[in-house]
């Protein structure tokens, strides 16, 4: 079987996350959550009470920063932040680390480093865009705005007083905007990308589905 690079985007709540996950067990592939860089990065920049626009201390932070997720748990510097980066307030300082440049050069760097020797299912924003342009398979992941705020408010990882399913599903919208209209590396859709609609997919179906796109690549 072959050692793949594996890229999933899209945009919060489209199911990438268990997909990856998913992947790689059955693949034995090695998987990269990018999203919970940013966030491990910008929990710590809070933590450190650094201003979430300071772009050359944040810099200097993601650079330095010991970043490690095995198992589903993730440590910034050995300080467990498994539950603290999912948050609604996560959410947003995510997404304003993300937009600074020299952060996303850095975390960039340290992903493709993960990646180099493949066998690799890295989910986010960009990995088929910029992280890994000459991926072996990408894939884009969308569903609706309505079934994207259900399953991120019914998904236990996510803690903190989410509010109304009309909340979580403006803030989910707005997250989106920042992503998609930023400058530096938006969300958008590779055009050599497999476009999956979850929106009315059970999860199992999405993976057998994938598993099957990638059956002659496996083998070549
Ligand atoms: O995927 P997740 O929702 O955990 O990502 C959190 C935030 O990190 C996103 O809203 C986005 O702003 C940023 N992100 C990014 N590029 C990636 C992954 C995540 O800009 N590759």
């Amino acid at each position: 079987m072959k050692n793949l690079i594996i890229a999933i985007d899209g945009p919060s709540g489209a199911g990438k996350g268990t997909l990856a996950r998913t992947l790689a067990a059955r693949l034995k592939y090695r998987h990269v959550d990018t999203g919970a860089m940013y966030r491990s990065v910008a929990w710590k920049a809070a933590n450190d009470g650094l201003p979430l626009d300071d772009e050359a201390a944040i810099t200097a932070l993601a650079e330095r920063a010991v970043l490690e997720q095995a198992d589903g748990v993730i440590t910034i510097d050995g300080q467990d932040v498994t539950r603290a980066i999912r948050t609604p307030e996560a959410d947003k300082a995510a997404a304003a680390v993300a937009r600074l440049p020299r952060v996303r050069e850095v975390l960039v760097a340290r992903q493709r480093a993960l990646g180099a020797n493949g066998a690799v299912v890295m989910e986010g924003r960009d990995i088929g865009t910029v992280v890994f342009p000459n991926a072996d398979m990408k894939i884009y992941l969308d569903a609706s705005a309505a079934e994207r705020a259900r399953r991120r408010a019914s998904d236990t990882a996510h803690t903190g007083g989410q509010g109304t399913l009309a909340t979580v599903q403006s803030e989910l919208v707005a997250r989106d905007k920042t992503d998609s209209t930023r400058a530096v590396a938006p969300l958008t859709l590779a055009t050599d990308a497999v476009y999956i609609d979850t929106t009315e997919m059970p999860i199992e179906v999405v993976v057998h589905h994938v598993l099957m796109l990638l059956s002659d690549k496996l083998l070549d």
